[in-house]
């Protein structure tokens, strides 16, 4: 580590060619904290700031113990390449020094909008993937999101001594096992990637944006360096060996000559170059020193280059085994050159990604000057996340300079999420206090930064929440805001033993609100509070940060319970009718639902209340198959005028209608929040208003009387057209033993669940995929765990909503159980209604 003061690192700030922007995703458990471990310690930090030994990013208590790393944040790095290095650098201007902001977000998928918060900001990202298991589907999960927030990936194949060593992988075997983590990288990046706007993403060995090492051991390495290492020695141009260090070429040792067929013409076998020239030294060094003949790894050692001091030649086995791969191929020089020769500047990234950032013109300033990363723009700041300051209270938004500098005591208009140009709502005119560069809990002030880094800002942070834009541009649109698609799955009530702590719980709540984006913070009916979201180790890390950090009282913690939804299975029985409390209006009407597609359209806002109604009624018409008439008379979408449920108004020439079209809307995004059977959210229905009755004086037919009947005729309507419930229900990704595949997929069948896929990828391992309902992954690992005696390792991600079979009113229903247990927790009367409670009265 090396301490830069602030003149220098306002020099690497305002190079901009020569900085790297990079997010790391990995699989829990592949090796990410190690990678990062690893070059925390092998390259300059910038400002050490590692506070009392340990990890150097996880500085979470809880992710300690854990051992997982849950929040992200950035550590800056110096890295100079070698002038040999600087041939594969286009732009030199800048000389060799590079900055490399690491922004670290978690590996597990559950917490995936930190994922797109850490890429949003970012240009390129590591990938690391196990070298025996490959891509897990929260691997390829969170590479789908970068590949649609247009980051270029680079991969690391890691965990290569435990191939080795532990599951005495053969060189072919391992070759083979490499292969098939590049196709399927590859495989899932064209299965992706529509456009080609990141020029060609695919991987490859032969390009240098795969690296293959061992992240525990310190080594690691791409073709290049066995390529600068061979071009030497075999007097051969390096891209010409490169490109004989990968597939099928073959050497024979004997003749000097290359081929293409693993067999010589007199059928003797030849080896892969690849096994032959990069992996044989590797395999030779580990013999060697695992088992104990030191003297001849050391005249290896030499053979090959390798100067070690006397202390390194006094260590033995494994010591000696990391020191010499250390000094052969050193991880952080591998890896760092792949991201500096392989990983856009943000120049050159902002030119493409602008676009997709940017939702105003093309064409205005604000657009130019982050296509160009332009220093003297208008300032275009993203704020991606807030970070807690260390008293808690304050928080420091966190995000990156995309056009402009920002400087101390500016004054910016801060522009929330729901800002729309020309209009007031959701802005805020502000000055900067601090501009702050930030080391895990470090902090320094800066006089400035300008376009293409990233920074802390200070004062500005009661105006925001959780994200947004800053800039000094009157005309300027947002910054693309990320969409939180994580659904909340789970929620937990939460409370205080001393009724005097209840205004630290709530101030407490509040914060945690804002600096999580995917938590949902509620009061339910009942008065209880409750915090929803993905999963169960998402919660318990949600609620550790809220009792240690934001609320700092005890709390109360109450058992999590499933999120449900309701829906119907069928159009209504018969067409049902409310009448308002006065008698003088009625509403007809019925319920019917909608395709799981084109919930799933309006969830992810590709149908939407705006623009052009018109063309959203071809769209319905062409993909959904909706009459296009019946999709021309959409009043509204609900819950929050968005939501996948839609209201139709299917009448004609019905007097007065207009004037209570707004309150009919009304009821039903009041009642889209709380269905009929189990007050939980409505989703895939569609309303149809079949007929009006309204009293001629519009006194009569007022707010008051209109929008309760509209509930009460939902609600009926849902009522008599099979009324169900969804439950949210996870995609389990369990590695293990080949031997525990039946006895795993047996834990399954007991609870519910329906395994999709079984995965063989050595004689040793698999994979087993299974969809399992939310409500049975209730200390699923735990019992997975001892069924197996710690040999299976469950990774769950929130994959769909499944409706559910049954009758809701029927008591020896599961549904009309879970039914049952949630109107009891409410407090809302245990017996399902049936249509009757609502219909003509
Ligand atoms: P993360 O969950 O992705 O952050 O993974 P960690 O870095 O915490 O690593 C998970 C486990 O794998 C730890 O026990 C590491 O020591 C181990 N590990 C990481 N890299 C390697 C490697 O290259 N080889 C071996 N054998 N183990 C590794
Ligand atoms: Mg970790």
């Amino acid at each position: 580590m090396v301490n830069f003061n602030t003149g220098q690192i306002h020099d690497l700030m305002s190079k901009v060619d020569n900085i790297r922007n990079i997010s790391v995703i990995a699989h829990v458990d592949h090796g990410k904290s190690t990678v990062i471990d690893c070059l925390a310690t092998e390259v300059s930090t910038i400002l050490p700031a590692k506070a009392g030994g340990g990890r150097y990013m996880d500085t979470h208590a809880d992710e300690q113990e854990r051992g997982i790393t849950i929040k992200s944040t950035v550590i800056p790095m110096y890295f100079k390449l070698s002038d040999d290095q600087m041939e594969d650098i286009s732009t030199k201007e800048h000389g060799n020094g590079f900055l490399i902001n690491l922004v670290n977000s978690p590996g597990h998928a559950e917490l995936s909008s930190e994922v797109t918060a850490a890429l949003r900001i970012t240009d390129g990202a590591l990938v690391i993937v196990d070298a025996i298991t490959g891509m897990s589907v929260q691997t390829e999960t969170m590479f789908h999101q970068a590949l649609s927030e247009l980051v270029k990936p680079v991969v690391m194949i890691n965990r290569i001594d435990h191939a080795m060593l532990k599951a005495e992988f053969s060189q072919e075997k391992l070759y083979q096992s490499f292969a098939r983590v590049v196709e399927n990288v590859n495989f899932s990046i064209s299965a992706y990637q529509g456009e080609e706007a990141t020029g060609n993403p695919i991987v490859s060995p032969e390009l240098g944006t795969v690296a293959f090492g061992s992240a525990l051991h310190g080594w690691a390495f791409t073709l290049r360096q066995f390529a600068v290492r061979y071009s030497k020695q075999f007097g051969i141009n390096r891209t010409k060996i490169i490109e004989k260090l990968w597939g099928e070429n073959y050497f024979n040792a004997t003749t000097k000559e290359w081929s293409t067929k693993s067999a010589d013409t007199s059928g003797n076998r030849q080896d892969r170059a690849f096994n032959m020239l990069v992996l044989d030294p590797i395999y030779k060094i580990y013999e060697l020193a695992m088992n104990s003949r030191k003297d001849e790894a050391l005249a290896f050692a030499a053979k090959l280059d390798i100067a070690l001091t006397s202390e390194e030649r006094d260590t033995t086995s494994k010591a000696l085994l990391k020191v010499i791969m250390h000094k052969f191929l050193p991880a952080a020089e591998a890896l760092m050159e792949m991201i500096c020769i392989h990983l856009p500047s943000p120049k050159k990234a902002q030119l493409y990604r602008c676009d997709y950032l940017y939702e105003g013109p093309t064409d205005d300033e604000s657009a130019t000057g982050i296509r160009n990363c332009d220093p003297n723009g208008p300032l275009m700041f993203y704020v991606s996340k807030l970070l807690p300051a260390s008293d808690m209270r304050r928080f420091y938004a966190f995000g990156r300079v995309f056009s402009g500098t920002v400087s101390p005591g500016m004054r910016v208009r801060i522009q929330g999420p729901d800002y729309v140009p020309g209009n007031r709502k959701d802005l805020h005119i502000k000055p900067i206090q601090r501009t702050v560069f930030m080391v895990g809990r470090g902090v320094t002030d800066l006089d400035h930064c300008s376009a293409g880094n990233i920074v802390s800002l200070v004062g500005i942070d009661q105006f925001l929440l959780k994200s947004g834009t800053l800039t000094t541009s009157d005309t300027a649109h947002n910054m693309k805001t990320i969409k939180f698609s994580v659904s909340p799955v789970m929620q937990v009530a939460v409370g205080v033993q001393d009724p005097k702590n209840l205004p630290n719980l709530l101030e407490g709540l509040k914060r945690l609100s804002r600096s999580d984006p995917c938590i949902h913070v509620s009061v339910s009916e009942s008065g209880e509070y409750t915090i929803a979201g993905a999963g169960e180790l998402y919660l318990e890390a949600c609620l550790s940060d809220l009792e240690n950090d934001y609320a700092r009282v005890p709390i109360i913690i109450n058992c999590p319970v499933v999120n449900y939804y309701e829906t119907v299975q069928a159009t209504s029985s018969l067409t049902c009718m409310s009448k308002s409390a006065n008698k003088h209006n009625r509403i007809y009407m019925q319920a019917a639902p909608i395709s799981d597609e084109l919930t799933k359209a309006i969830e992810e806002e590709e149908i939407n209340p705006h623009g052009d109604a018109k063309e959203r009624a071809r769209r319905m018409a062409n993909d959904f198959e909706w009459d296009s008439n019946e999709a021309r008379k959409i009043w509204c979408f609900a819950p929050d005028d968005k939501g996948p449920n839609i209201l139709v108004n299917s009448t004609a020439g019905i007097q007065y209608l207009d004037e209570i079209k707004d309150m009919c809307c009304g009821g039903l995004q009041a009642a889209a929040h709380s269905g009929p059977c189990a007050g939980e959210k409505i989703r895939g229905c569609r309303f149809n208003i079949m007929d009006v009755v309204l009293h001629a004086d519009s006194i009569h037919r007022g707010n008051a009387q209109i929008m309760p009947t509209m509930r009460a005729v939902i609600y009926a309507s849902m009522l008599s057209a099979k009324p169900t419930l969804q439950e949210p229900v996870y995609l389990v990704d369990v590695q293990c033993p080949s031997s525990l595949n039946t006895s795993i997929c047996s834990v399954f069948s007991h609870r519910r669940g329906q395994v999709i896929e079984v995965n063989t990828h050595s004689s040793s391992m698999c994979n087993v995929k299974a969809y399992l309902p939310v409500a049975e992954s209730f200390g699923f690992t735990a019992y997975l765990r001892s069924a197996t005696a710690g040999q299976a390792f469950p990774q769950m991600v929130f994959d769909h909503w499944s409706t559910m079979n049954g009758d809701v009113t029927d008591p020896a229903d599961k549904i009309n159980a879970i039914c049952r247990a949630i109107r009891k927790r409410k407090g809302v009367g245990e017996n399902v209604p049936t249509y009757g409670k609502y219909h003509e009265l």
